[in-house]
């Protein structure tokens, strides 16, 4: 059964949702990096970092089950947003 995973470090500091971490209520995580990164000149989120991952798409990672991550925390970073914390089957 799928659990809630913390995203526990975001380093992409360009990302509108990034105040210290991920300040977005939930994002989803994609074979090209992370859904939710936007560039904008606003910033946006709630107000502390505390976000899960509500899906992700990696189908090949050991932590996928059911296009849903069962990893208990995963970090994102580098400049596409990968979630660094993949690990194939
Ligand atoms: S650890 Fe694997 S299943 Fe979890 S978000 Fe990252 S790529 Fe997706």
């Amino acid at each position: 059964m799928p659990t809630v995973t913390d995203v526990k470090t975001c380093t992409v500091t360009a990302c509108a949702y990034n105040n210290d971490g991920c300040t977005a209520e939930a994002v989803t995580i994609t074979d090209h990096g992370c859904a939710t990164f936007i560039s904008l000149d606003a910033r946006g989120g709630l107000p502390t970092a505390g976000a899960h991952v509500g899906a992700c798409q990696r189908a090949n990672c050991k932590f996928n089950e059911d296009l849903m991550c069962t990893a208990s925390a995963i970090t994102v970073g580098e400049s596409t947003a990968d979630c660094l914390s993949f690990e194939a089957r």
